[in-house]
C-alpha cells in the first residue's frame, strides 16, 4: 500500500488566497458570536465541495462572487448551488 497523503481541505483552500484576505477572514470570525460559526468538521465538508466545484477560482466562488473560506465559515450561509 503506497503511502496517502491527507490534505486539509481548509489549509488547501487557505493557501490560494492573500493573505489580507485571511486576515480580513479571521477579524470577522472573531466578532461573530460562536453559534453562528461552523464548526470545523462541517467546515471542512463545505471547503471539499467548493474545492471540487468548477465555479471557484483562486478561491472565490464565481456564483456568488464570495471568498468560500469567508461564506462556508458563517453557519447560515448557504452555497448558491446548494452543494453544501
Ligand atoms: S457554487 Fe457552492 S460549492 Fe461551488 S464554489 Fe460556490 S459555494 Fe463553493
Amino acid at each position: 500500500m503506497g503511502d496517502m497523503v491527507r490534505t486539509c481541505r481548509i489549509c488547501s483552500v487557505k493557501d490560494s488566497l492573500p493573505d489580507d484576505v485571511l486576515r480580513y477572514r479571521d477579524r470577522l470570525l472573531s466578532m461573530l458570536p460562536e453559534e453562528q460559526k461552523t464548526s470545523e468538521k462541517e467546515l471542512e465538508n463545505r471547503l471539499g465541495k467548493c474545492e471540487c466545484c468548477d465555479k471557484m477560482v483562486d478561491g472565490t466562488c464565481l456564483s456568488c462572487g464570495c471568498y468560500v473560506v469567508i461564506r462556508a465559515a458563517v453557519y447560515d450561509k448557504q452555497c448558491p448551488l446548494h452543494l453544501w
